[in-house]
């Protein structure tokens, strides 16, 4: 959005008012690739009975299935991979290639780094640049797509800097920020590192650059994402590049909560537990999708660990941090799941007591290790434990939440609630955005109405399943 915007276009959420519709797909699981192919057919009406003249097609899907998509769906004008973002300026017609140099500088330099050659850096960080672990998946094959008819040939090399420009499309308090592409991890059930290469981080500075332009522009809250944040700078052969990153942005002035979203579990290190214990705008809040509990699984999913290690592992973290908040996901039914296998994830579940979980049915993905191999459960059985373990979660959510009651916390006001007009809705440090529960405000004191993006103190006075009711007070 940043580059069209720069380039001259004008940006419409609305694809009834749009000359050009850019779609950006997912590819990650069966029914994420549905959704984004349900999505492309959907606005290919606009172009046979609309005003839109162009239909763009972006992101993982088009990694995935790049012939069948121009095959199968002759509305499709233009297919963006993850790796040629810059390539959306011909795409949407915004820059005609023949007249690529008329390009603002700010692309042209976007685009060089695309080409792996990143402006000289002074950084002393920059030491190497890959990391050894990928190097050797990459030579056992781990990011080949040779079994993949149609996919796109290249793999991903690509990442943004401070310098590409930039549009948020979250509200203006609130922004992600991308640390890191790409994943070296083995895990037998995802095809993410065939679709977005291998780890890379972005230079240090850059982070830093960005999130201070951010926070000088009005943004309170900075969640960082990548596959596995906590790899970071491992490439530039930096140790605990998360916390010195996480240390220095909690420096920058105005930026009340800094988090970031996905932790590996053998990757949480002391400093890093330090480093947010010890900061008050770092939010106590990991994240660390564990996929199973059972030791036998875990082999075969090709991540190691299991309940007896993870259970010390979140002592340690609630040990390190005093009321930290822990979320994680299961993916439940993978091949060969055993119902006892089964039972050891519930039974963990029951122990670990995380604040949020979330529960995945497996999906079978042509290209992940684990697509021949084990027995397939049925979709039925699959879902059947899913909702089991779902419920398992549910007791223990309403609980923890109850707890909560009479408790006072930071809110940052959201607006208006999505479910009633009657109620405000926020979040705590305790909630990320968009993923976990809800704080429905039903009080303020008189005369003063909270406004959309501020921080305020409030009270719990009510507790459900997964949301719950404050006041402000
Ligand atoms: S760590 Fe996450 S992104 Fe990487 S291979 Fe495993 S599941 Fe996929």
């Amino acid at each position: 959005m940043g580059l069209l915007a720069q380039a001259g276009a004008e940006l419409t959420p609305n694809a009834e008012d749009a000359d050009v519709i850019v779609v950006n797909t997912c590819s990650f699981i069966g029914s994420a690739q549905q959704e984004s192919i349900d999505t492309i057919l959907e606005m290919a009406r606009h172009k046979t009975g609309g005003k839109a003249k162009r239909l763009v097609v972006a992101g993982c899907l088009v990694e995935r299935f790049h012939d069948e998509i121009r095959k199968n769906i002759p509305e499709v004008d233009a297919l963006v991979g993850t790796g040629e973002l810059e390539e959306i300026l011909t795409a949407a017609g915004v820059v005609n290639p023949d007249r690529s140099a008329g390009v603002s500088p700010a692309v042209a330099g976007a685009s060089r780094s695309r080409l792996g050659q990143p402006a000289p850096d002074p950084s002393p960080f920059n030491i190497l640049t890959s990391r050894p672990e990928g190097d050797h998946r990459r030579r056992q094959g781990r990011f080949a797509r040779d079994s993949w008819d149609g996919a796109v040939a290249d793999l991903p090399n690509y990442l943004y800097d401070d310098h590409t420009p930039r549009v948020l499309a979250t509200p203006e308090y609130s922004a992600y920020i991308k640390i890191a592409e790409g994943c070296d991890h083995p895990c037998s059930f995802c095809i993410i590192p065939q679709l977005r290469g291998q780890f890379r981080s972005r230079r240090f500075e850059s982070v830093i650059a960005e999130a201070e332009r951010l926070a000088q522009s009005g943004v309170r809250e900075i969640t960082l994402i990548g596959q596995d944040t906590t790899c970071f700078g491992e490439d530039f052969g930096l140790k605990d590049g998360l916390a010195l990153l996480l240390e220095k942005l909690a420096g920058i002035e105005g930026l009340q909560w800094i988090r970031f979203l996905y932790a590996y579990p053998n990757k949480i290190t002391r400093r890093l537990l330090d480093t947010i214990a010890a900061h008050d705008n770092i939010c106590s809040y990991i994240d660390v999708p564990l996929q199973h509990a059972s030791a036998a699984v875990l082999k075969r999913m090709k991540r190691g660990g299991g309940a007896d290690l993870f259970l010390r592992s979140i002592e340690k973290m609630r040990r390190a941090i005093p009321g930290v908040t822990l979320r994680t996901s299961f993916i439940v039914g993978f091949p060969g799941e055993t119902e006892k296998e089964f039972e050891e994830l519930c039974s963990f579940v029951k122990e670990a007591d995380f604040d949020w979980m979330g529960a995945f049915g497996y999906s079978d993905q042509e290209g992940a290790g684990a697509f021949d191999h084990g027995k397939k459960l049925s979709p039925r059985e699959i879902e059947s434990r899913r909702k089991s373990l779902m419920s398992i979660q549910k007791k223990i959510s309403k609980s923890k939440k109850k707890s909560l009651v009479g408790r006072e916390f930071d809110l940052l006001l959201e607006g208006a609630s999505t479910e009633s007009d009657l109620l405000l809705e926020g979040r705590t440090a305790m909630h990320a955005p968009e993923i976990d529960g809800k704080v429905f405000v039903n009080d303020y004191p008189d005369g003063n109405e909270p406004k959309k993006g501020e921080f305020y103190r409030c009270r719990i006075t009510a507790a459900h399943d997964y949301d719950l009711v404050a006041e402000i007070v």
